[in-house]
């Protein structure tokens, strides 16, 4: 492929769109064009890598077992009030009109219409299991499309589902299905993690996501050497020096006029933020309840969503709070609380034998409190964010912190849709049952901007091998010298014809202006034929360590072979 017939339309400037480096330099790089805010093209750079990604995906999927098959993008409405999803989709389902006035949806996932096909094509058991996948073009209204093809209005997905019998038989689909996400993610040459989402939350369905590590990921994970990672979201707090606080008896009070932040209170008595307990007054629903964490800690709105059932659940405001608890912000605490305030704590607080809390009355806290003697705590909960240097739940080690972009996501569905969308087998005992199903979705427009965020410098992009546009540049930096583009040719036909992917800049600019776009472009070799070919020799670089290599020019060809794991 010659550059000067190619379309890599590349910038000097960082466009002002871009917030993020894939973003960024996805657009410089000449990869993706914009059409309209979330809606990209993939020119043609860009689309090489897609395809990549694609073959790896397919072969990984094919060895798994799985078929492929084309749904279609346009879905009546009305399936999706079958399945209950209508509701739960809200604006984000792209809707448009027939000429007959009939509306239709751009499909965002296709759970209903897989759920039709096997309600109206498997009867039997004996027609179980069967696991099919697609990869096409999804739609979603995101409010705020975003970050180039990462948070994108129309985006290309893969996804699959099984149905099954039994949950063994689910199970074992999972796992080889997990097995294939590795398998993907490695063959693209990234770093990941596992995550565990909503583990055991609702009714033993298991669902995982799969994270590339980068920098600049949207979600932020804790994760252990030993395999164990989470989502900081879901992390639930656990800590060594559990025991805090002296317990008295009785319990004393103490002056602490004019400090109300627990940053004010740990100077004020010379003790750490820890060993204080933080009372936060929250109105969920018709009630008022007061959470209790240890003074370090934040609370997880998510979790405290979830814990409450209550989504529009709020702080109390001063007002409130005096009339509830009698004293004013920031001296709440649970000592003395009107019955009907349900007090939850956090379950580090579990571990507290003495608490220091605020006494419900200004410029007052209560030192050495204890829970049943001088209140009661209606119900322990996870309510805090996990950090870095808590404890991995598996083997006790510190978590480390790190950030991740999520590109797989394996759920358990279990009956969610059968049930709803009555899609049954019969048994052999002729018994019918609602198909156990499992989904799988992997992003593969978002994967290309996932292996930018893990490989990319201050110049450009550094492409892995297994995903690079090309695999070699080829750099004549004098196109009008005669021996140079020789033996630029003679390269190009001995690498292009063992079968690499080569890219020759031939065109008539300036070596800086070349050399910037190469490393911006990222392709992993380089092959710059300059004034040593004189000397029969040329110049390789490597672009991830920067390795620059002087090689005859005859022996250039095999040696880039040998790289690129090609045998000559
Ligand atoms: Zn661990």
């Amino acid at each position: 492929m010659r550059w000067s017939e190619s379309c890599i339309p590349t910038l000097k400037e960082n466009p002002r769109e871009a917030e993020i480096p894939s973003h960024m330099l996805m657009l410089r790089a000449g990869l993706i064009k914009k059409l309209t805010s979330g809606v990209y093209t993939f020119l043609p750079t860009g689309f090489r890598v897609l395809k990549k990604i694609e073959r790896i995906i397919r072969e990984e999927m094919d060895a798994a077992g799985c078929q492929e098959l084309l749904m279609p993008i346009l879905h009546p409405e009305e399936i999706y009030a079958e399945s209950g999803r209508l509701k739960s989709f809200g604006p984000e389902l792209f809707k448009l009109k027939d000429s007959r006035g009939r509306i239709f949806a751009l499909g965002p996932t296709h759970e209903e219409v897989i759920t039709i096909i096997a309600r109206d094509e498997m009867r039997s058991y004996r027609d179980l299991p069967q696991t099919y996948y697609q990869i096409l073009t999804k739609f979603r209204d995101e409010i705020r499309p975003r970050y180039g093809v990462m948070r994108a209005r129309e985006f290309i997905m893969k996804d699959a589902y099984s149905f099954h019998a039994d949950d063994d038989c689910l199970d074992r689909m999972y796992r080889r299905i997990e097995k294939a996400y590795r398998k993907i993610i490695e063959r693209c040459g990234l770093e990941y993690v596992i995550v565990e989402a909503e583990s055991g939350y609702i009714g033993g369905n298991e669902s995982h996501e799969f994270m590339v590590l980068a920098e600049n990921g949207e979600d932020m994970l804790l994760s252990c050497p030993c395999g164990y990672a989470v989502n900081l979201d879901k992390a639930a707090a656990r800590v060594s020096d559990g025991r805090r606080g002296e317990a008295l008896d009785p319990y004393e009070e103490i002056s602490t006029p004019g400090a109300s932040t627990i940053e004010q209170v740990s100077e004020f008595l010379g003790m750490s933020e820890k060993g204080i307990v933080k009372t936060l007054l929250y109105k969920a629903g018709e009630r008022n309840v007061a959470v209790l964490v240890p003074g370090d800690r934040e609370v997880n709105d998510i979790k405290l969503v979830r814990v409450f059932d209550d989504p529009d659940i709020r702080f109390l405001e001063p007002l409130e709070i005096e009339t509830v608890t009698g004293g004013p912000v920031g001296f709440s605490g649970p000592v003395g609380l009107p019955e009907d305030v349900e007090i939850v704590a956090d379950t580090l607080i579990r571990d507290f034998e003495g608490m220091v809390a605020g006494a419900n009355r200004a410029d007052t806290h209560l030192r050495g409190i204890v829970a049943g003697r001088d209140f009661e705590i209606g119900r322990f909960e996870d309510l805090v964010f996990a950090r870095e240097g808590d404890l991995c739940p598996n083997c006790g080690k510190g978590l480390a912190s790190s950030r991740g972009i999520e590109v797989g996501h394996i759920f358990k569905l279990g009956t969610k849709y059968s049930s709803s969308m009555n899609a049954t087998f019969l048994d052999d005992k002729g018994k019918s049952h609602p198909f156990i199903m499992g989904c799988y979705g992997f992003g593969v427009s978002r994967m290309v901007a996932a292996a930018i965020e893990q490989n990319f410098d201050k110049d450009g992009i550094v492409w892995p091998m297994s995903i690079a546009p090309f695999q070699v540049l080829l750099l004549p930096l004098n196109t009008g010298d005669e021996t140079v583009m020789k033996a630029a040719l003679r390269l190009e036909e001995e690498l292009a014809g063992a079968g690499l992917e080569v890219l020759m800049d031939d065109r008539d600019l300036s070596p800086g202006v070349k050399f910037k776009d190469a490393d911006l472009v990222g392709v992993p070799l380089r092959i710059t034929i300059g004034r040593k070919i004189k000397d029969g020799v040329v110049e390789l670089f490597h672009r991830k360590t920067g390795r620059v290599d002087d090689v005859a020019v005859d022996a250039a060809a095999g040696k880039i072979l040998e790289i690129a794991g090609i045998k000559g």
